[in-house]
């Protein structure tokens, strides 16, 4: 037997296929092994299995060893690395790695084990016979075994101390057994399971998707329509039926949320994967779900890889967020994954949103999705009130601050009634920008196009864009002068001057900042659910799925900020964002409000948002994108260029456009669009960015694989040509 082995290097654009010869070893599909290569051995997958070899026997050298117990990729697994692969032209080596926790390559964090010890087989009188007259330490053990027959090592050397333990074990009267043990994340997120009758709505949104012959249904419903409570009695069927189930959520903030929930229901079967776990604790989680211990997968995207068998049901919850396109190679796409998955599973995939993408929503309208709609919050209860402020008013009436008139009075109201509020701007930082008053100029990032951003912390500059920190300048680094202004208001300085407001307030942020440590989430939201703080204020990480009952305001400060991105979704995004930091209002007894600033008060999209009027806002949106070309109607397909020197970019640019101008010129029927340009982010981590933007046919595989092969031809070390098929981000 043979065995085709990917070997764990992704230093080059090909893959490196070897053969190997299987020497007896228990080698399956799947199995991680170590094989010689060069002079060492290295770490591969078995990606294939054959009785024959093409390549001269006599060079063929054995498997060295076989590295875990039971092979970490299924066949579905393998079949699905493979499908990578091929669709996104990536090396199989590069979308192994996306199955596999880091953790298990190289072998950097070793499985827990938990030592026990317990008496041998020998007569307990002959042992007590044969330990000296003096020997208390080694006769307490003995009597403690006695009575209890399996004792945590760790326990029995702490009170006896070690020497007593290594005698008895050099006899012979006792044995130590070692059994797996398991580092648990987020041990205290714990509930007792609501006592919920569904209703009769959401009764008829599970028979829907049980019994459609669509594998994907969506699930259109408002904010607080008891979706969740959907997700959860079809995870609570496919589990009854002995199957297994994955759970996707946007983000890592809204993971142990829906931990809490998943747990309360299911008790121990439910395992996280993210990565903000510490290594110990996700390569245990990874092994739960490996191993069937645990049967419910949740976690962000990454979380589709879960090493599950049996799948039957698959959940995206929030399906319109951009997080679940990944945005570093391979730019899968999360949905057409789950789509491969359930296949293969003949399992069911629910997508819900209060705001489906335009895409999905009209996959669902043409029949392709089983659309399944919850028109109603829970109770029936009405969605929030809303205000609209117009801030050129404000400006006129002479209030500079960022917040209206109108809010302010809201936000005391609020708290007067000790109640909470949310406040939702998506700006972190200080301020948005520095710029100097003399000659106008922001201060920029010495490698990206980018302007900076002041945060408070150690009174530094951000670049929002590759993470470089520079200390304050205390003079424009373009004409010298001493003057120099914030720009624009970030979370920090909101903070700042909601203190100066309602000194007695207690508030909260949010932000990426505020969140890096591990679990630092986790400690602001569950603070704020306590009631620990009265105010929180956040970018948009606060906006998706949480569900604070005492919220009954919300306060949207630039409702303005993303309408204004030259991005055919930028409407999409707007509508989506606003609807749901809107949601976050009023979602228990009490009605809630938001206050909305806007400085185009008459704009269409922020109406329709406000309004909750997803359908009219579908119509004409799906309308421009058909008048005009853009997707869903077609696909957009990128290439980026990106090298150090500005003459290289345009140089292999240019190359490549030629090339492609060529596929242009025999093919025009099946392109909307062609053209070559600079990128928006001209510079970025130091690099110059030029792009080649295409909108051709739907759902054109030959012709994408022809772009994809003309273009990778010219990536190499020095030269990065990345191909991006509908991307969520055009910078
Ligand atoms: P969504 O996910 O659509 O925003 P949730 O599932 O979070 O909505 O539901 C909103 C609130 O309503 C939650 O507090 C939830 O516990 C509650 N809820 C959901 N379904 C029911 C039900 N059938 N009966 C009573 N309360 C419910
Ligand atoms: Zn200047
Ligand atoms: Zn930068």
């Amino acid at each position: 037997m043979y065995a085709s082995v990917i070997v764990d290097i992704v230093n080059s654009e090909v893959d490196k296929i070897f053969e190997y010869s299987v020497n007896g070893l228990n080698v399956e599909l799947g199995s991680r092994v170590s094989v010689p290569f060069g002079y060492k051995n290295i770490e591969g997958i078995v990606v294939a299995l054959n009785e024959t070899t093409n390549f001269p026997v006599e060079k063929i050298k054995p498997i060295t060893s076989v590295l875990d117990e039971e092979p970490v990729l299924t066949k579905e697994g393998v079949g699905l690395a493979k499908y990578i692969q091929k669709k996104y032209f990536v090396p199989l080596a590069l979308s192994l790695r996306l199955f596999l926790p880091t953790e298990l390559r190289k072998g950097q964090v070793k499985a827990k084990t938990i030592k026990y010890v317990k008496l041998s087989s020998i007569p307990f009188e002959d042992m007590v016979a044969l330990v000296k007259q003096n020997a208390s330490s080694q006769k307490g053990i003995l009597d403690r075994l006695c009575q209890t027959e399996l004792i945590k090592q760790s326990i029995l050397t702490e009170e006896f101390g070690s020497s007593a333990l290594t005698t008895l074990i050099k006899k012979g009267f006792v044995e130590v057994v070692e059994t797996k043990g398991y580092r648990e994340p987020y041990k205290e997120l714990n509930d007792v399971k609501k006592d919920i009758t569904l209703t009769e709505t959401q009764q008829k949104a599970i028979d829907s998707v049980l019994s459609t012959d669509k594998t994907v249904s969506l699930l259109h419903g408002v904010t607080g329509s008891g979706k969740t409570e959907v997700y959860l009695e079809l995870i609570n069927r496919a589990i009854a039926q002995g199957k297994t189930a994955i759970m996707l959520v946007p983000e890592i903030s809204l993971t142990p949320q829906m931990l809490r929930q998943l747990r309360a229901r299911f008790k121990d079967i439910a395992a996280i994967l993210h990565s903000g776990l510490s290594k110990g604790e996700r390569f245990d989680e990874w092994w739960r779900l490996k191993t069937g211990k645990a049967k419910i997968a949740i976690g962000a995207r990454s979380a589709i890889f879960a090493p599950l068998e049996n799948v039957g049901v698959i959940i995206i919850d929030e399906e319109h967020d951009s997080s679940y396109s990944s945005e570093s190679s391979p730019r899968y796409s999360t949905i057409d994954l789950a789509k491969f998955r359930a296949k293969e599973n003949n399992a069911k995939i629910v997508i819900g949103s209060a705001t489906p993408s335009i895409e999905s929503y009209l996959l669902a309208k043409n029949g392709e999705y089983n659309l399944i709609e919850l028109p109603e919050r829970i109770n029936k209860q009405p969605l929030p009130e809303v205000i609209t402020v117009d801030m050129r008013g404000e400006v006129r009436r002479g209030n500079n601050t960022p917040f209206s008139y109108a809010l302010r009075e809201e936000i005391a109201k609020t708290l007067e009634k000790q109640n909470q509020v949310i406040i939702f701007l998506n700006q972190r930082g200080y301020s948005k920008n520095v710029i100097c008053t003399e000659c106008g100029e922001p201060i920029k990032c010495k490698d990206c196009d980018v302007s900076l951003t002041y945060h408070m912390e150690n009174e530094s500059l951000l670049c929002h864009y590759c993470g470089a920190k520079y200390k304050m300048v205390k003079a424009c680094p373009n004409c010298g002068s001493k003057y120099i202004r914030y720009g624009g208001f970030g979370t920090q300085r909101i903070v700042m001057e909601l203190k100066n407001l309602f000194p007695n307030a207690r508030i909260l942020r949010m932000d990426r900042d505020s969140t890096q440590n591990k679990e630092g989430h986790v400690k602001i939201l569950e603070s704020f659910a306590k009631k620990e703080a009265d105010i929180l204020v956040g970018t948009q990480m606060i906006a998706k799925g949480h569900d604070f009952p005492s919220v009954t305001l919300v306060g949207i400060l630039d409702a303005d900020m993303s309408l204004h991105f030259s991005d055919f979704r930028s409407n999409e995004r707007t509508f989506q964002l606003i609807t749901q930091v809107a949601g976050r209002s009023g979602r228990a007894k009490e009605k809630g409000k938001v206050v909305l600033q806007t400085y185009s008060p008459d704009n269409f999209v922020l109406r329709k948002a406000l309004s909750y009027d997803y359908k009219d806002f579908f119509e004409r949106e799906i309308s421009l994108r058909k008048a005009t070309g853009f997707p869903p109607f077609t696909d957009i397909v990128r290439i980026l260029i990106s090298t150090t020197e500005e003459e290289r970019t345009e140089a292999v640019t240019k190359a490549i456009f030629t090339e492609l101008k060529a596929v242009y010129e025999s093919k025009k029927e099946e392109f909307r669009f062609f053209g070559c340009m600079k990128a928006p982010l001209k510079k970025l981590q130091g690099k110059f960015r030029y792009q080649i933007l295409m909108r051709i046919n739907k759902n054109n595989q030959a012709l994408l694989d022809e772009i994809y092969e003309t273009s990778l031809k010219y990536n190499d070390r020095q030269v990065g040509v990345y191909v991006e098929e509908n991307p969520t981000n055009l910078t």
